[in-house]
């Protein structure tokens, strides 16, 4: 695009209230260009630490697949063998950093009173695109965290049985806690091992990664299909079986073998 026609279309994009964003790269589905655009506040950028580094992930959209661990898709009434992969999101700024080593404090959200951990494992993405075959998907991956897709299983059960978006059950402050992001280079791929949670020293959830109906290779697929994927997108990738409520005053521990437990404190 010469300089003359990026001002202009840029004069036309501010008159039909188009970001300059947008415009920047037409056509191209694109991450906001900040430093281009005169804004009258500041909105912050979700950062996840890297481990072992002074730099963190800035993440751009947190997707999360569903049911995907037999066991667990049978506890939530459906039939796993049949059902193709589902995905939802949850708000970049649902993102609560959980320090390994320590008890962070989680708040009880409002509205529920039945309010779910679901522990999972995180894939971070720094690589992009569409339509990623199985055999690269692998190749798009950073670097892997722990993580807790928390629920307000009452008001996601309530909407769904009134077929409405369940978002209001899912995508919530503070819904997705995350431990830091460990680089593929530094703990490999998480194809199995052990993956568990407890409330209060108790053993709630047990299982192992290879359990996943769909792989985190296969969930890039899936996901790429669907959507362009883009460096910073993070995949919450399903919780096991046994999912259950916690109250205030709980502590709540996560395991994946292979990472720092995490331990927050429902407050
Ligand atoms: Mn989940």
């Amino acid at each position: 695009m010469s300089d003359q026609n990026s001002k202009s279309s840029r004069r036309n994009a501010m008159k039909m209230g188009i970001g300059l964003a947008t415009i920047a790269t037409a056509g191209v589905v694109s991450q906001p260009q900040a430093a281009e655009v005169k804004t009258p506040f500041t909105v912050s950028q979700v950062y996840i630490p890297i481990a072992g580094s002074s730099q963190e992930f800035p993440v751009r959209r947190v997707y999360c697949i569903g049911r995907n661990y037999a066991a667990h898709a049978r506890e939530m009434g459906s039939d796993p063998t049949r059902e193709p992969p589902f995905f939802f999101q949850k708000p970049t700024d649902a993102i609560q950093f959980v320090a390994p080593n320590k008890i962070i404090d989680h708040p009880y959200p409002t509205l529920t009173k039945n309010y779910h951990y679901e522990v999972e494992l995180v894939a971070a993405l720094n690589k992009g695109g569409k339509n990623i075959p199985f055999e690269k998907a692998l190749e798009h991956v950073f670097g892997y965290a722990l993580g807790l897709d928390m629920t307000r299983r009452d008001l996601q059960r309530f909407m769904g049985d009134q077929k409405k978006p369940w978002e209001i059950g899912k995508s919530f402050d503070f819904s997705a806690p995350i431990g830091p992001i460990y680089t593929v280079d530094k703990v490999g791929h998480f194809k199995n091992g052990a993956i568990g949670l407890s409330v209060n020293g108790i053993t709630k959830q047990k299982a192992d990664l290879s359990q996943m109906i769909w792989s985190v290779a296969e969930q890039i697929v899936k996901l790429s299909e669907a959507n362009e994927l883009f460096p910073g997108d993070i995949i919450y990738s399903g919780t096991p079986e046994n999912v259950g409520p916690v109250v205030r005053g709980d502590i709540v521990r996560c395991s994946i073998a292979g990472l720092p437990d995490l331990a927050v404190k429902i407050i």
